[in-house]
């Protein structure tokens, strides 16, 4: 069996996204540079980006891995919340 990268088992995933709903509330005022390069440097799914001093994020691509949550301390990641119902990630690969 072939030995497939990272990137190429996640692009196996699935994703139903409710497009009007984030599942996770994040302060994009936050100043605090440590904090969001923590969180930009943890996400596996590169939810978090922070470009040229401007910081943002997208729940879109989200693994539900909770890792922003816990590292935040209610610092930038304000409320997490699994997506509803069938809505959110559906892994192909493990
Ligand atoms: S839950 Fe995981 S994948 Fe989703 S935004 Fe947070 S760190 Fe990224």
């Amino acid at each position: 069996m072939k030995k497939l990268s990272v990137e190429a088992k996640l692009g196996l995933d699935l994703f139903h996204t409710d497009e009007e709903n984030s599942h996770i509330d994040v302060d994009l005022e936050c100043t605090d540079e440590e904090e969001i390069r923590k969180l930009v440097l943890a996400c596996p799914a590169e939810c978090y980006k922070y470009i040229d001093g401007k910081f943002s994020f997208s729940y879109l691509g989200c693994l539900e891995c909770g890792t922003c949550r816990v590292l935040s301390h209610d610092k930038i990641v304000k409320g997490w919340k699994h997506p509803h119902g069938e809505i959110g990630v559906s892994f192909r690969q493990g």
